[in-house]
């Protein structure tokens, strides 16, 4: 009893024609100028996003995570 349907090529993969990718900032159909973005604005905006949160910019202040962590201690006086 194999599974023998009538049916041949009802599965039609569209991979070609994809629907219009929503813009991932605003939701608005995106243009083929600025995929997956709306416009310019929303390009910019998520890059600028990216940068903020991904890149911290060293200039705050020294990074208390590598102290906390205790595995190189800057300096450790043990006279
Ligand atoms: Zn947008």
């Amino acid at each position: 009893m194999s599974k023998t349907s009538g049916k041949t090529g009802e599965k039609v993969v569209t991979l070609a024609a994809k629907p219009r990718q929503p813009c991932p900032i605003c939701g608005r159909p995106a243009v083929k100028a600025h995929r997956p973005f709306c416009s310019a604005r929303c390009a910019d905006a998520d890059l600028g996003n990216w940068v903020s949160g991904r890149y911290r910019i060293p200039t705050e202040e020294a990074p208390e995570d590598a102290l906390e962590s205790g595995i190189m201690e800057p300096d450790s006086h043990e006279d």
